[in-house]
């Protein structure tokens, strides 16, 4: 049988990039999974049906995981239709790029809520639920830049960073209730949240000398190691930071 087989994964900004090859990966392991999508639901609709011609159930559903009302609008309807979450991938994140002098608050505002408020809000719903039933999964896609800073997007390293600290104290709590807590951390990665500055060939050069590995990863190279720590053989890593970045941080 299927290492995830009669488990519901909630997968946040799935519809693209990282988060749409967690989903797809999480069900070819054998998840049911909800695709959660902010604004494009076309893109959402399109790998829920991927999941569906796998056999398993999936359902795209829209909720700005900024808003805490969208996310307990999200997990109420969620529960109803799906019962509990078992895995909880938190994925949605923006990094607006700015030197530190030049933000201004709605844009601090918007990084603190969606990288860190919106992953903290959906933890805790689902980690109520994964108490009761004594088997849980939160799996955090922070960054490297949870431990070093960006030198490009202060804002988004200091909620990557927060992300950390969130996650292990989530893993200290609640780990003694069957669920596992870990942070799953991509170094450069291929999607739109990168795409406009790579498409520059002399910083994307620039960015590929820095990483040992001597290349990009694409989201298909992140995502095997969320589905391992959602299964039963990775019972006893809570509290991790899994580094996915071709040695950059070295
Ligand atoms: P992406 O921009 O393609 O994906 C981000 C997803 O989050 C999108 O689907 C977007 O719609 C969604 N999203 C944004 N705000 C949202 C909100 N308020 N509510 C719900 N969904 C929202 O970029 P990606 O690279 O796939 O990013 C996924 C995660 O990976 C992010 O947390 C990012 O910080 C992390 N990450 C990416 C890289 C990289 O190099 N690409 C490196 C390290 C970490």
């Amino acid at each position: 049988m299927s290492a995830l087989h009669g488990k519901t994964a909630l997968v946040t900004g799935a519809g693209r990039g990282i988060g749409r090859a967690i989903a797809l990966d999480l069900a070819r392991a054998g998840a049911d999974v909800i695709v959660n999508y902010s604004r494009s639901q076309e893109q959402a609709d399109e790998v829920a049906a991927q999941i569906e011609a796998m056999d398993r159930r999936a359902w795209s559903v829209q909720a700005d995981v900024s808003r805490k009302a969208d996310i307990d609008r999200m997990f109420d309807r969620v529960e109803a239709d799906f019962g509990s979450i078992a895995v909880l991938v938190n994925n949605a994140g923006i990094e607006p790029r700015a030197d530190v002098c030049d933000f201004d608050e709605a844009t601090y505002d918007a990084v603190m809520a969606t990288n860190l408020k919106g992953a903290f809000f959906c933890a805790q719903r689902a980690l109520r639920k994964m108490r009761d039933a004594g088997w849980g999964r939160v799996i955090n896609v922070s960054s490297l830049h949870e431990l070093t800073p960006t030198g490009f997007s202060a804002l988004y390293g200091m909620s990557k960073g927060g992300m950390a600290l969130m996650m292990r104290e989530m893993a200290k709590s609640y780990s003694r209730y069957g669920i596992t807590i870990n942070n799953v951390c991509p170094g450069a990665t291929r999607t739109d949240i990168n795409r406009k500055v790579l498409s520059d060939p002399a910083y994307e050069a620039k960015v590929i000398a820095k990483i040992p590995a001597g290349f990009i990863a694409e989201p298909e190279d992140i995502a095997p190691a969320v589905t391992f720590l959602a299964s039963d053989a990775a019972r006893y890593i809570t509290g991790a930071s899994i580094f996915i970045d071709g040695g950059l941080w070295l």
